[in-house]
């Protein structure tokens, strides 16, 4: 059924759901758009309105071919909207859920627009801060690029920062969605530009790959690899392609290439990639550690991280019902010093793990293929599980200090090259666990 929205556009019927509200196919007076109805907890959200009104300009002023333009913003009596460009196409999500990792020279045109959308955005002053398949169109009117890949538009420009309210994010909380996170976004560093780049990164090893280089399992492990883990080559990829993806997933964001010049360095790939199939890399399997683990009821951070890769969205608001079986933007606490620790653990346990399993597998990730979620321990194994925990946080805190272990390994690499062993310089700011028990990281600007 048709509603009105605002005096100028009407909303004809649902084409997408998303974890802020609705998408609808709509009619303005210069014809077909899309337009997002925002959540009503969200639209009913003083703080976020007038954010939304005060950035009115800055959100519909981007107009590039490679992004999702929004025409209007409407606010209207409960209506929250955003009217933006209608784009005939599924997104890029759906596509890698449909056919699996695609061939190189698709998933390298595809990256290639984005980071053009990337570059004029970043331009603007304009940082996305949550880029992911979930948020890249796949235009299906336009004439193919490369390889026959749809040409892609990048949606939800600074929408994650908006949603973002900043009475929730201070200090605590992390936005972005796990895989795709930036190590300087973990530590609590001002998002710049370079944490786009980290993230189309990641979009384009998943797009070739199939699974993403640091996701799986625990969201905490999730960060931590993030954070501290090197990533390895995928085998079969030509050398020089491999070589921008790994410098746009350097730890240090200085290290990473500008939006512009990682367009230019992907289409140069284009033409040595024709014909070449889609990779055929070994998922690798889920470390028995990661699957043990199951959070206890009242555990808000782990219940949210381990039922993240499977499960429902996480929501935006705590509390808020996810409206979405999709692995969206997600909201998180930022892990106090004490579960920092209980990460490090797991992370050993998990490492034992892979040890134990197949010959040297590389450490190469596995967004899909490490679930979570997958494991069924029951409460007896949680339980035990916990206890190990424990024992093993007290060995970190009499061994060299649970925090200062994690600030060391945390703070980056400082222009480590690609695929080399992750270094630990001293970390640069924090020095230990405020009153509250959270790490004194500086909040990221909201
Ligand atoms: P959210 O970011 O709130 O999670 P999305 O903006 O990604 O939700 O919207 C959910 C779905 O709606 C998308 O997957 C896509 O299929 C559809 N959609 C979003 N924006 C547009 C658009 N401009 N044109 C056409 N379809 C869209
Ligand atoms: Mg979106």
């Amino acid at each position: 059924m048709a509603r009105k929205i605002g005096s100028r556009y009407t909303a004809h019927q649902v084409i997408g759901r998303g974890s802020a509200g609705t998408v609808w196919l709509g009619e303005g007076p210069e014809g077909p758009v899309a337009i997002k109805l925002l959540r009503e907890d969200l639209a009913s959200d003083q703080v976020l309105v007038g954010r939304f009104v005060q950035e009115r300009t800055a959100l519909t002023s981007l107009d590039h071919p490679r992004v999702v333009g929004v025409h209007d913003l409407v606010v209207d009596g409960d209506d929250l909207a955003l009217v933006m460009e209608l784009v005939h196409g599924a997104d890029l999500r759906s596509r890698l859920e449909r056919e699996g990792p695609l061939a190189p020279q698709a998933a390298v045109s595809i990256a290639a627009d984005v980071a053009e959308g990337l570059s004029a955005a970043h331009a603007a002053g304009i940082v996305h801060r949550d880029v992911k398949p979930e948020n890249i169109l796949l235009d299906q009117a336009s004439s193919p690029g490369a390889g026959g890949a749809p040409r892609a538009k990048l949606s939800d420009f600074g929408i994650a920062r908006l949603v973002d309210a900043p009475r929730r994010t201070r200090a605590t909380r992390i936005i972005g969605t796990p895989d795709y996170l930036a190590p300087e976004v973990i530590e609590g560093l001002e998002p710049r530009a370079a944490v786009d780049i980290y993230a189309l990164a990641t979009v384009l090893y998943e797009l070739l790959a199939g699974f993403t280089p640091f996701g799986g399992g625990h969201t905490g492990a999730v960060l931590r690899r993030h954070v501290t883990e090197a990533v390895a080559p995928l085998p079969g990829l030509p050398e020089d392609l491999w070589k921008v993806i790994a410098q746009c997933l350097a730890k240090a964001p200085a290290s990473r290439l500008r939006a512009a010049e990682l367009a230019t360095r992907l289409r140069e790939q284009l033409p040595s990639l024709t014909g070449l199939p889609s990779l055929d890399v070994a998922h690798p399997a889920v470390p028995p550690a990661a699957l043990d683990y199951q959070p206890e009821e009242d555990d808000e951070f782990e219940q949210r991280s381990v039922s993240r890769r499977h499960g429902p969205a996480v929501p935006l608001v705590p509390g808020a019902p996810p409206d979405s079986t999709r692995d969206t933007h997600t909201s998180l606490r930022r892990p106090s010093a004490e579960e920092l620790a209980s990460f490090a653990a797991a992370s050993r346990a998990e490492h034992d793990g892979s040890r134990s399993g197949r010959s040297a597998r590389e450490r190469t990730g596995g967004g899909g293929h490490r679930p979570g979620g997958a494991g069924r321990g029951g409460a007896g194994r949680a339980v035990r599980r916990r206890r190990l925990l424990v024992a093993a946080l007290l060995t970190v805190l009499v061994g060299a200090g649970a925090v200062g272990a994690y600030e060391a390994t945390a703070s980056g690499d400082g222009g480590q090259s690609p695929g080399s062993s992750v270094s630990t310089p001293p970390s640069p700011s924090a020095s230990g666990p405020s009153a509250d028990g959270l790490l004194p990281l500086a909040p990221p600007t909201a």
